[in-house]
């Protein structure tokens, strides 16, 4: 049995094209997978999945989703061929108590939102991956409170991950900005931060900001950072600021982790946050 305690992260994953693209925040995901020990699995929360149950992921052979469109064919033949963990939906129903999780035989996989991150952070795909959905039906404090009960499961080898973006807000997408944010998101991004470090159990509230409803227009990219909120709540700690900068203006690409081993990437300037074809609307794609 694994006794070392994993690290726990929240990843903000911005364009699919981070998959193929070697910039400052691919590096910092690198650093952290190269730091942390070897996970039995990794858990991942993941804002493209998103649906009407709490399921988690119980295939041998996850294939990869590619659920997305208008990105090169390139991005389309990526695969990530990390095996599942069948067994982990047993005792991710054990720490969850009461809430109900289903078992995922077919209809899921690994989506953009892990595998964009994990092909970096895991480039062997060597180590098990199961996705956990989100279930669209619960508040922010259903989630912030599974990823308290989720901590538990630290200790057993079991790395979660959150991956989406605390800012997201495709329709406001300017591709001229690829490396900036606008007042807004920097306002909205900049609080988060000052929770996530100093006091997690009130990441629930930031939905009281003034800024929420522009940052956060869908809940599907913030509701990940809840869980890794949840976790660091339960060992009653603040997190770290592994990368941060912002996309397209309206898009944060800050990351947290928990217990990691990797020290903060450099602040370098502009860095790239990960190519947007041309000639794609900024709605035309599923960042
Ligand atoms: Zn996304």
């Amino acid at each position: 049995m694994e006794t070392t305690t994993m690290p726990a992260a929240f990843i903000g994953h911005g364009s699919p094209m981070n998959a193929l693209e070697l910039n400052r925040y691919t590096r910092a995901w690198r650093a952290l997978g190269a730091s942390a020990p070897r996970p039995r699995a990794i858990l991942v929360i993941s804002a493209h999945w998103y649906i009407n149950a709490t399921a988690v992921t119980v295939m041998p052979r996850p294939r990869t989703i590619h659920d997305f469109y208008g990105f090169p064919r390139e991005l389309f033949e990526l695969e990530y061929p990390a095996p599942g963990l069948p067994s982990l939906v047993e005792e991710v129903s054990e720490v969850v108590e009461p809430t109900w999780v289903g078992s995922d035989v077919d209809s899921w996989g690994i989506d953009h939102g892990a595998w964009s991150v994990l092909t970096h952070a895991f480039p062997e795909a060597d180590v098990p991956v199961v996705q956990l959905s989100i279930n669209a039906d619960k508040d922010f404090d259903h989630h912030f409170g599974l990823g308290a009960k989720l901590a538990a499961l630290r200790d057993r080898g079991v790395m979660i991950v959150g991956s989406g973006n605390v800012v997201h807000n495709l329709r406001g997408m300017d591709p001229r900005l690829p490396d900036a944010g606008f007042a807004w998101a920097r306002r909205f991004d900049e609080t988060a931060r000052e929770v996530m470090v100093d006091d997690p159990g009130g990441v629930p509230g930031l939905d009281g900001h003034g800024d929420f409803r522009a940052a956060v227009p869908t809940p599907d990219h913030f509701i990940p950072l809840l869980y890794l909120a949840g976790v660091a709540a339960a060992a009653s700690r603040g997190t770290d600021v592994l990368v941060d900068g912002y996309a397209y203006g309206s898009l944060s690409m800050t990351s947290y982790t928990l217990d990691a081993r990797c020290p903060r990437s450099a602040d370098a300037p502009g860095g790239g946050a990960g190519d947007l074809p041309a000639g794609v609307p900024p709605d035309g794609t599923n960042l």
